[in-house]
């Protein structure tokens, strides 16, 4: 990736840079790709014909015939996370405007929504991130917190984990006074299957470095992103 791409110098402030992140994610095939063989596929594919056929769907109609194969691809690419590597993801350079701490220059982005995997039962969990940090000498564009976003969420993972992960992540690539991370999601696991009410959404943040210690900052974060504390 050239550090010349015009979203890089002009992040788009709304919706995806579309093209680009496209483009981006086709990269990480390129990083860590999974190499399933041919014959791996199509034992996969008849464990869950018969798994689906066990449960009781007819696999043999002109609608479900091909149901195991499309299946087994969109969990492969509900997973793609994996293929991917944090560290292709740069930072651009600015300017440390706020004083010693850089307390005026909070940046937060979001809603940035993901899709996700929970490792518990492999179904899906879904809802937004918000990601605030206090810039030092780099900054990082929405489209480029949206591949880190979907990096670690497209995968069997945890919201916590997911959460902790991209503090981690941000504090080594951007090395700013503070980072904080609000996800909130809905968890199917949970409510197809009737554990919590409809509706309910868990949230978790995670603080790192100035925002630990700054009760305002947390604050001004929750409004900003317009979560709960
Ligand atoms: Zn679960
Ligand atoms: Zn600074």
């Amino acid at each position: 990736m050239s550090g010349e791409s015009p979203w890089e110098v002009a992040p788009p402030v709304d919706g995806l840079a579309g093209e680009g992140l496209e483009a981006e994610e086709a990269e990480w095939a390129a990083v860590a790709p999974r190499r399933i063989s041919p014959e791996q596929w199509a034992r996969f594919e008849a464990h869950m014909e018969e798994i689906f056929t066990a449960f009781g769907m007819p696999v043999r109609t002109p609608s479900t015939a091909d149901t195991p194969r499309r299946f087994l691809q969109a969990l492969f690419d509900a997973t793609s996370g994996y293929e991917g590597d944090e560290k292709l993801v740069t930072a651009f350079p600015t300017e440390c405007r706020g004083g010693p701490d850089c307390r005026i220059s909070q940046v937060v982005e979001g809603p940035i929504p993901f899709f996700a995997l929970c490792e518990h039962h492999s179904l899906p969990f879904f809802g937004t991130a918000y990601v605030g940090y206090i810039a030092h000498e780099h900054i990082l564009g929405l489209s480029k917190l949206t591949r880190l976003v979907r990096l670690f969420a497209r995968r069997f993972s945890v919201q916590e984990r997911i959460g902790q992960q991209l503090a981690d992540s941000l504090q080594s690539i951007l090395a700013p006074h503070g980072v904080a991370v609000h996800l909130e999601a809905v968890h199917l696991c949970t409510q197809m299957r009737g554990v919590r009410e409809r509706e309910s959404r868990t949230r978790t943040t995670y603080w790192r470095g100035t925002y630990d210690s700054d009760a305002q900052l947390r604050s001004e974060f929750f409004t900003l992103c317009g979560g709960r504390s």
